[in-house]
């Protein structure tokens, strides 16, 4: 794995972003905002399950409105996604809101922006610019003919310079397509040419089943490389997954400590039933915060190894199971009993 690429330091909230932090994730809220209070029950399910910044969509004044009480309630800094009316970016500013997410490009004529850009700095809050594959400006898309990574990093540069001009440098950037190639080498090539922190993600991934796996191919990827300071999945679905996938992600990457399951596929030596089993203990492992590693396993084959390189391990033994300690046997249960006898033993570790 490449070391981290060395970026500027922001600050989203108490959250650090950039200059060797680690990397945060972020969602973004499905309902509608003008509801705060079912926008402030997402958003504390998402910090529940590990995010770390949460975003909101404003498509009207009365959105805007809605972002100071939730700002007041929300236990986790909160960013306003502002297109195309930078009143509502200024709105969104005066109800104390922790970052925008503007497209600096569909904000309209120089004025509007810098007016955006001067409330932006007396409140010293910083901004993502969010370029976009599907809405590239019409010239640099004329230019290049389609949505290439060129075509994202030009975009990227221009609209930086656009709100350096004006005099405020508190940004990170984002260059999102839905095709994997294509994100991936327009933050290479971006990292190589700023060192503005990066926001990284795959635009409109897709249905879980999908966009799960080209979220963790094009994240994996960009993070192994070294590039990456927040990140979000995008997922047509509930965003609890995407913050779920967002943290399995960094734990694969072994760049986030928390709970890891590690099962076997099951085959015919298989003596319980480890399916129900493993997702049962993946479950109940959600809740938890200590770095545990548990090992699920259908039989003694690989079994004892596994659960050797875990904290704890469970392996199938005809009908019964044996619960193992680093590598030792604890004792041997019911199938029925494994559970919570695991569960009680992993209470009771302290890492
Ligand atoms: S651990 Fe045992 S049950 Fe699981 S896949 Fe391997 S051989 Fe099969």
């Amino acid at each position: 794995m490449k070391k981290r690429r060395t970026t500027r330091l922001i600050r989203i909230g108490g959250v650090p972003v950039g200059g060797g932090s680690p990397v945060s994730i972020q969602s973004m809220t499905k309902t509608d905002t003008r509801d705060s209070q079912a926008t402030l029950r997402q958003i504390r399910a998402l910090k529940r399950a590990g995010c770390d910044i949460i975003r909101v969509a404003v498509p009207d004044m009365e959105a805007a409105m809605a972002l100071g009480p939730i700002k007041k309630a929300s236990p986790i800094p909160v960013i306003a996604d502002i297109h195309f009316d930078w009143r509502l970016a200024l709105e969104a500013l005066r109800q104390g809101v922790d970052g925008l997410r503007i497209n600096p490009g569909n904000i309209g004529a120089d004025w509007k922006l810098k007016e955006v850009v001067l409330a932006l700095k007396d409140r010293a809050i910083p901004v993502r610019v969010g370029v976009n594959a599907g809405s590239l400006e019409k010239g640099i898309l004329a230019r290049y003919g389609h949505p290439c990574a060129p075509a994202l990093v030009e975009s990227a540069l221009r609209q930086t310079a656009l709100l350096e001009k004006f005099g405020h440098d508190l940004i990170k950037v984002s260059l999102k397509a839905s095709n994997v190639p294509t994100t991936v080498d327009a933050y290479r090539m971006f990292s190589e040419k700023s060192d503005y922190p990066l926001h990284i993600g795959i635009s409109e991934a897709g249905p879980p089943a999908v966009g799960v796996v080209k979220s963790a191919v094009g994240l994996g990827v960009l993070l192994w490389e070294g590039i990456g300071d927040t990140m979000r999945v995008s997922l047509t679905g509930n965003p609890v997954q995407e913050v779920r996938t967002a943290r399995q992600i960094l734990q694969g990457l072994a760049m986030a400590k928390g709970p890891e399951i590690i099962s076997c596929p099951t085959c015919g030596r298989t003596t319980i039933d480890i399916r129900r089993l493993a997702s049962q203990v993946e479950k109940r492992l959600r809740g938890i915060q200590k770095p545990v590693k548990v090992a699920v396993m259908g039989c003694v084959v690989n079994g004892p190894g596994e659960a050797s390189e875990a904290d704890f391990g469970v392996t199938g033994s005809k009908g019964a199971g044996m619960l193992f300690k680093k590598g030792k046997v604890l004792k041997t249960v019911r199938e029925e009993d494994l559970l919570d006898e695991l569960m009680k033993e992993i209470g009771k570790w302290r890492p």
